[in-house]
């Protein structure tokens, strides 16, 4: 349910809608727009006794919310919202690449990942020190150390630092490192007791869509997050499963206009994973853009033949530096920037 608060309400007679909203067992999540405040109402909506709340001097109106889903809705909040990341905004005018390694391997790969992404014009950094593989017996990221070797290389070059999260018990080493956004990945879209933590926390997160979720579920899990108080969310396509073997997986470009209008965060696609083929990517990344899409996280390695994970997939500075230009193009002719 969400109250639409009256354009002039005083701020203490908004204050006796969430005591009301409280003391029915409910908790309310407030959103203040530009032109209009209103609240979301949390818990079970059966407790709300029919005009409970419209008779108070604040309430314009009370509204059954349609969707399972609330606080990440369009129907909660119309205005798109921008996450912003160290100052760098998502979901505004501007587009977003985070480029990076699929994972991190040394302290010397890291640097030259580091200094590619930056002189391609990227403002943000991925790469993972925790992989999640199909195989217990391929590697499985550097661990712990890893997240040092990418502070310290991405720090160098100004870069905000991208990495998954697997493991709840990772938590404080993250925030410790200060990790600027914790992506979780594909095989943790539904993994609801890692979402409630992260709900928890106050750091951006990137939440990768599952390999056969469909849009409501990935929209669900993201309420898990903002249920829990984190609200700063982006969603990330990153191909899904379907009966097509000929590449990794299959971009689903129709969800990111869909994904527009369901819900008010920022989306940004990952050509990478998707094609699975650094050929694929340029192709991919600019149909993300001309979808739509507020940003990419993009593979990119200093040696690609040398990535010890997803080598296939990463692609060259000098790649990343062509692409980083054809999308400036792609990004103007729709009134975007890069
Ligand atoms: C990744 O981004 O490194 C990754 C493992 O991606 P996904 O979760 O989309 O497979
Ligand atoms: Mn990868």
């Amino acid at each position: 349910m969400i109250v639409i608060i009256k354009p002039h309400a005083t701020p203490e007679q908004l204050e006796h809608v969430l005591d009301r909203i409280r003391q029915l067992g409910l908790q309310p999540m407030v959103s203040t727009g530009s032109e209009r405040t209103v609240v979301g109402v949390l818990g079970d909506e059966r407790l709300l006794a029919e005009g409970a709340l419209e008779s108070l001097p604040a309430v314009e109106q009370v509204m059954p919310i349609l969707k399972p889903y609330k606080l990440v809705s369009r129907e909660f909040k119309a205005t798109d919202t921008v996450v912003q990341v160290r100052g760098i905004p998502f979901g505004g005018r501007q587009i977003q690449v985070i480029a990076g390694p699929c994972s991190v391997e040394t302290p010397e790969q890291m640097r030259a990942a580091a200094a590619a992404v930056k002189e391609a014009g990227c403002r943000l950094m991925r790469g993972g020190a925790f992989k999640p593989r199909t195989s217990p017996y391929t590697f499985q990221g550097v661990g712990d150390e890893g997240l040092d070797y990418f502070r310290d290389a991405a720090d160098a070059y100004d870069l905000p630092i991208v990495t998954e999260l697997m493991d709840v018990r990772k938590i404080d080493l993250f925030l410790e490192k200060g990790v600027d956004i914790i992506q979780i990945g594909t095989r943790n879209m539904q993994n609801f007791d890692l979402l409630k933590e992260v709900g928890r926390l106050d750091v951006p997160v990137i939440l990768k869509r599952g390999l056969s979720a469909t849009v409501k579920e990935w929209l669900m899990a993201a309420e898990y997050i903002a249920a829990h108080g984190n609200h700063r969310i982006i969603f990330a396509e990153r191909g899904i499963r379907t009966f097509e073997t000929a590449y990794r997986n299959v971009l689903d470009v129709t969800a990111i206009p869909v994904m527009k209008r369901e819900t008010h965060l920022p989306i940004i696609v990952d050509p990478s994973h998707a094609g699975g083929k650094a050929w694929l990517v340029p192709h991919l990344a600019r149909a993300a853009i001309a979808a739509g899409a507020d940003g990419l996280l993009v593979e990119t390695h200093p040696c690609p033949e040398e990535a010890w994970c997803d080598a296939d997939q990463a692609l060259s500075p000098a790649q990343l530096g062509t692409l980083m230009g054809d999308l400036r193009k792609v990004a103007e002719a729709i009134g975007r920037e890069i």
